[in-house]
């Protein structure tokens, strides 16, 4: 992105040189004649149909620091007030461009403009502009892209810290068995471990994987109707092993026959997360509900739990990656961390959203609401297919 900013920064001062240099032999005389002194005040010919198009903020100085032409983007973004420069740093440069006609880049931070932003980063470039003092400023706002940036590397800190403990782990324990080579029960014991181990790694790589499919892939790539009652079906079949060792029923329940636009896998994906976690935060012998009702033109599929709950203050917090309330407990049940952010990527790729709400010690529910089939949340019933009721 800096680097495409650099090269259109450079095309566009190039541009403007040549056509700049073409209006001097054009009219040198006129800029002159209109305002008394050589200033070369007005604008070169053509410059401002090609600042106008520029996605960044453009402004052109005279010879005496006064704002020729600015983009609107450099108001609204605070750069420039009336026929001022506002950012001191900025007019610093542009008075040293002027006088050794040197291109210079820089970075400089502009207080906030928008509510609640502290400063607003941006890329400037500043260039000579023909030879009345002529400065032309481009500055790209790169607050978005720093943020993305350090997202990034907090995700590949977060990845590698993740993969470290069971790789870490199975190392420890494979040393451990070669030191009990005589001890066939020890053998057994640690290799079931380092089994575990291995089944943590695999979901977490698994959870990877799919978090950067969705991530890529928004909108869906191939939507087609998803039957709601055939998505719960499988994701429940999936987690009834583990419900039944914690004798935790899974029961469904609302309009049966709803149908979303979307991708069946990824709301099975979705769905599978919701109930897991509801059996891993739930004590044993309790109820884990999914159910489902029309909303307008979405359908609201709602999993509860009579679980452990989850503090307000970490409410806004679980859809993160790797946010974890209980990051011991988290990790007894085989968690990896992802599960909601996954939750939330599926939902938002299906123009649809994920909310919880969870009181601690009586329960959470967790709510997906997606746009339905067709544009209205219209049941269709059990006998007809799928494909017959369009
Ligand atoms: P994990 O793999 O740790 O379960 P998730 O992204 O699925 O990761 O969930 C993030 C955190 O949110 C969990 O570690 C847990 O603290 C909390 N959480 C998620 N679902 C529930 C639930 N149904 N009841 C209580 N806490 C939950």
């Amino acid at each position: 992105m800096a680097m495409s900013f650099a090269a259109l920064a450079g095309f566009v001062v190039g541009a403007l040189a040549v056509l700049f240099y073409r209006n001097q032999i054009e009219a040198p005389n006129r800029a002159a004649a209109a305002d008394g002194v050589e200033t070369g005040a007005a604008l070169p010919q053509g410059v401002a149909s090609v600042l106008a198009v520029l996605p960044s903020s453009a402004v052109v100085l005279d010879a005496h620091d006064r704002v020729l032409r600015a983009s609107s983007a450099a108001r609204a973004f605070g750069l420039v007030k009336g026929d001022r420069l506002m950012a001191a740093e900025l007019l610093a440069l542009a008075r040293q461009v002027r006088r050794d006609g040197e291109i210079r880049e820089s970075e400089i931070d502009v207080a906030g403009h928008k509510f609640g932003q502290e400063t607003t980063n941006f890329a400037v470039r500043v260039a000579p502009l023909g030879s009345y003092g002529q400065v032309l400023v481009l500055a790209e706002d790169q607050t978005e892209r720093r943020r993305v940036e350090a997202v990034r590397r907090d995700f590949v800190a977060n990845v590698s810290h993740e993969l470290k403990t069971p790789v870490g782990a199975m190392s420890l324990l494979a040393e451990t068995i070669q030191d009990a080579a005589d001890d066939p029960e020890a053998v057994s014991r640690f290799a079931g471990r380092m089994q575990h181990e291995a089944a943590r790694l695999n979901y977490l790589i698994q959870d990877l994987i799919t978090l950067s499919r969705i991530q890529g892939a928004e909108p869906i790539p191939t939507p087609g109707q998803v039957s709601i009652d055939e998505a719960i079906h499988d994701a429940i079949e999936y987690c009834n092993t583990r419900a039944s060792a914690k004798d935790i029923a899974l029961v469904t329940g609302g309009t049966e026959g709803l149908r979303i636009w979307g991708d069946d896998e990824l709301l099975v994906t979705a769905l599978r997360n919701l109930i897991d976690n509801a059996v891993a935060y739930s004590p044993e012998h309790t109820r884990v509900v999914v159910s489902v009702r029309p909303a307008g033109d979405s359908v609201e599929i709602s999993v509860s739990d009579q679980g452990i709950g989850i503090p307000e203050e970490a409410l806004e917090r679980i859809f993160e990656r790797f946010f974890r309330v209980d990051a011991a407990r988290s990790r007894a049940t085989g968690g990896t961390g992802l599960g909601l952010a996954i939750v939330k990527h599926v939902a938002a790729a299906h123009a649809g959203e994920v909310s919880v709400w969870s009181k601690e010690g009586s329960g959470s529910t967790f709510t997906l609401r997606l746009p339905a089939f067709g544009g209205t949340a219209v049941a269709v019933p059990p006998s007809i297919p799928l494909e017959a009721a369009k």
